[in-house]
């Protein structure tokens, strides 16, 4: 069996991205990076722990790629370019293959993004993955869950439901016909696509933005309260993908899209005297969004369907609500 040092030299060593702004990555006591003069540090963390955010039957490829993309998810809702990586990894047991399919995951995912796995840390015990991302922005171009108007427009990127409807087939309480739509909703689960460029772009549209996370309706709701508004969503408008649609119905497709978690689309906000140039230089059809709804002036967050507001209830996912 291996050591905790061959362990890292064999899986983690080269992981990801080599960039020229590391001078020193994995192997020393602290990674050394060259910071680029006159951006902000963008930092944010996630830790995915087994039997609360997965399920011992996830594939370890996947678990790799969730706990960047999860951390991606966050830049990208910032507007920021990631650069740097570091994984905090405790492990019940050294298992070749599972460690062979984690590393793989991150790393495909960390050369898409060009991000150097530089730094980390592994220990035994429970399963447990902490990833922390480092990236940059220009000074005043991050964007913010704060910052959006009343009558601010809001879009959300992808189709929103899918990952849910993933966890569900994986834990045996969806039953779809199609072989094929389940693949799709499985997949949107385990390998979700965290909208980096896309956030990039919205620097010079958006007025707020946030990663959908904890469910579209929930999230929706946080960015208008940090932005000191409400938020109205249109039920017909809720983006959900034809495989969904197949496997629920289009009325429980969209109700799963606004409560479901795990898309790791980007919900934001543009002011109405910007929306015809964002929808010309970011064409919907190329960037994949959709606009589902208004900010308003009073608090609180609504569905309207046909005139009438629908009864949810949701806050999102809160660890410690329902534990
Ligand atoms: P220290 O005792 O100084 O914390 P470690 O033995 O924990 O050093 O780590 C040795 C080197 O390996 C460090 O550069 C650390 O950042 C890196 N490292 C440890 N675990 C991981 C991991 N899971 N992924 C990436 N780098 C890691
Ligand atoms: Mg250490």
């Amino acid at each position: 069996m291996s050591s905790e040092f061959e362990v890292i030299e064999r899986y983690f060593t080269r992981c990801g991205a080599q960039r020229t702004d590391v001078p020193l990555g994995v192997g020393d006591d602290a990674a050394l990076l060259h910071c680029l003069a006159g951006k902000q540090l963008v930092a944010a963390i996630d830790t995915l722990v087994a039997g609360r955010h997965f399920l011992p039957t996830t594939p370890a490829r996947s678990l790799g790629h969730r706990a960047l993309a999860v951390n991606l998810s966050d830049l990208a809702a910032m507007g920021a370019t990631p650069a740097w990586c570091l994984l905090a990894l405790t492990l019940p047991r050294v298992d070749e293959i599972w460690l062979q399919d984690f590393a793989s995951g991150l790393h495909d995912l960390a050369q898409q993004h060009e991000l150097a796995l530089v730094g980390g840390d592994t220990t035994a015990g429970s399963l447990c993955i902490t990833v922390q991302i480092l990236g940059h922005v220009e000074p005043g171009r991050g964007l913010r869950r704060q910052g959006a108007s009343p009558g601010d427009v809001v879009y959300v990127s992808g189709t929103c439901g899918d990952a849910a409807a993933g966890l569900k087939l994986e834990r045996g309480e969806l039953l779809p016909s199609q072989a094929m739509d389940r693949q799709f909703l499985l997949q949107r689960f385990h390998f979700p696509t965290p909208r980096v460029a896309l956030g990039q772009r919205l620097q010079s549209f958006a007025s707020a933005c946030i990663d959908v996370s904890d469910g579209l309706l929930g999230d929706a709701a946080k960015l208008a309260a940090a932005s000191g508004c409400g938020v109205r969503l249109d039920f017909a408008a809720i983006p959900i993908s034809e495989q969904l649609e197949n496997v629920l119905g289009t009325d429980a497709a969209r109700q799963l899209a606004l409560v479901g978690g795990d898309d790791y689309e980007l919900c934001f906000t543009v002011p109405a005297s910007k929306v015809a140039a964002f929808e010309r230089e970011l064409p919907a059809d190329r960037w994949q969004y959709q606009r589902i709804g208004e900010l308003l002036a009073t608090p609180g967050a609504a569905v309207h369907r046909a005139g009438t507001v629908m009864p949810i209830a949701t806050g999102g996912y809160d660890h410690f609500s329902n534990a």
